[in-house]
C-alpha cells in the first residue's frame, strides 16, 4: 500500500479520497477548507496543515482543483509545490484545466524529475461516489500505467487520449457537448410543458426515442423527474453552473488557439453566463433550465 496525498477535497475530491482510503492507503489530506480535511480525517486520514506538509514522505500525490489558476499557483512559484515534492513521485492531477496549464505544470514536474499526467475525469459526484468516473488521461504511457492501479480505485473507465495535456483537450470537448445537450434538454422539456405536457411523461417519451442522451437517462433538469438528480434536490450539489461555464471559457480558448468554430458552444458559454449572472453560479448546471421555465 503506497502513502498518497490529496488536495482538494471538494464535491469531486472528497468521495474519490474516501475511494482510495477505502483501498487501504495511507492517504495524507488538504483542503483550504478545515470542515472539508476533518470529514476525511474522521474517515481515518491523517489531516496535514498545508499542502507541502501533505506531500513530504508521499509516493503519490493526487490533486482536484477548481480551475487552472489553482494549480498553477499550487505547483508552480519559488515555493511552489514542485519545490517540495520527491524526485520519482507519481502525480495525479485531475482537475479540469486549461491543456496549456497541465502542459507548463507537466513539463515543469518533468524537469525535477516527478512524473505527472493530467487526468481529468468525467462521471460527475455520482462517478465519483461510486468509483465508477472516466479517466482521460494526457502523458507518458508508462507514467500512465503507474497511476492505473490509483485511478482503478476511483473510476471503471481509463483512456489515454495522448501526450500530455491531451487528457484535457478531450475533456473541454465532452463537457461543450455536454453543456450543450443539456440546455437542449432544457429547451425542449420547458417547450413540452409549456403546451400543456407532464415534464416526466416527456422525459419517458425522449430517454427512448431520437432524442434520448445522458441528461434524460441520468440527470434530468426537470425537478422531481428524477430522485437522485440535483434537479430534485434543489439544484445542490452536482457540477457547478460556474465549473461548466469555465469548461465552456476553456472550449472556447481552444477553439481560438487552432482556428476552429463553435457556434452552439459558444451559445451554450452564453447561455451559462447569462444564467451565472443572475446569481445561480453555485447551483448545479442543469439549473439551466430556469432561464426556460415560465
Ligand atoms: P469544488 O469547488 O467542490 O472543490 C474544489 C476544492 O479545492 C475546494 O474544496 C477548495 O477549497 C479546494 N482548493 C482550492 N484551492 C486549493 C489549494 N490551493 N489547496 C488546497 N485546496 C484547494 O470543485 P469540484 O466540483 O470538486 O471540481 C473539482 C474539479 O473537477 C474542477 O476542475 C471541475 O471542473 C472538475 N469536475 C467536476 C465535476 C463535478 O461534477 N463537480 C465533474 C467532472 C470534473
Amino acid at each position: 500500500m503506497s502513502r498518497i496525498a490529496f488536495i482538494g477535497l471538494g464535491h469531486m475530491g472528497a468521495p474519490m479520497a474516501q475511494n482510495l482510503l477505502k483501498a487501504g492507503h495511507e492517504m495524507v489530506v488538504f483542503d483550504l477548507v478545515p470542515a472539508s480535511v476533518k470529514m476525511l480525517a474522521d474517515s481515518g486520514a491523517t489531516a496535514a496543515g498545508s499542502a507541502k506538509e501533505a506531500v513530504r514522505g508521499a509516493e503519490v500525490v493526487v490533486t482536484m482543483l477548481p480551475a487552472s489558476k489553482h494549480v498553477e499557483g499550487l505547483y508552480l512559484g519559488d515555493d511552489g509545490l514542485l519545490q517540495h515534492i520527491a524526485s520519482g513521485t507519481l502525480v495525479l492531477e485531475c482537475s479540469t484545466i486549461a491543456p496549456e496549464s497541465a502542459r507548463k505544470v507537466g513539463e515543469a514536474a518533468n524537469e525535477k524529475g516527478i512524473r505527472m499526467i493530467d487526468a481529468p475525469v468525467s462521471g460527475g459526484t455520482g462517478g465519483a461516489i461510486a468509483g465508477t468516473l472516466t479517466f482521460i488521461v494526457g502523458g507518458a504511457v508508462a507514467d500512465l500505467e503507474a497511476a492505473t492501479p490509483y485511478l482503478e480505485k476511483m473510476g471503471k473507465n481509463i483512456f489515454h487520449a495522448g501526450d500530455a495535456g491531451a487528457g484535457q483537450v478531450a475533456k473541454i470537448c465532452n463537457n461543450m457537448l455536454l453543456g450543450i445537450l443539456m440546455a437542449g434538454t432544457s429547451e425542449a422539456l420547458a417547450l413540452g410543458t409549456a403546451n400543456g405536457l407532464d415534464p416526466k411523461v416527456l422525459s419517458d417519451i425522449i430517454a427512448k426515442s431520437s432524442g434520448r442522451n445522458w441528461a434524460t437517462e441520468l440527470y434530468n433538469p426537470w425537478p422531481g423527474v428524477m430522485d437522485h438528480a440535483p434537479a430534485s434536490k434543489e439544484y445542490a450539489g452536482g457540477f457547478g453552473v460556474d465549473l461548466m461555464l469555465k469548461d465552456l471559457g476553456l472550449a472556447a480558448e481552444s477553439a481560438l488557439n487552432a482556428r476552429a468554430s463553435i457556434p452552439l458552444g459558444e451559445l451554450a458559454r452564453n447561455l451559462y453566463s447569462l444564467h451565472s449572472s443572475k446569481g445561480s453560479g453555485a447551483l448545479d448546471f442543469s439549473s439551466i433550465l430556469n432561464l426556460y421555465r415560465k
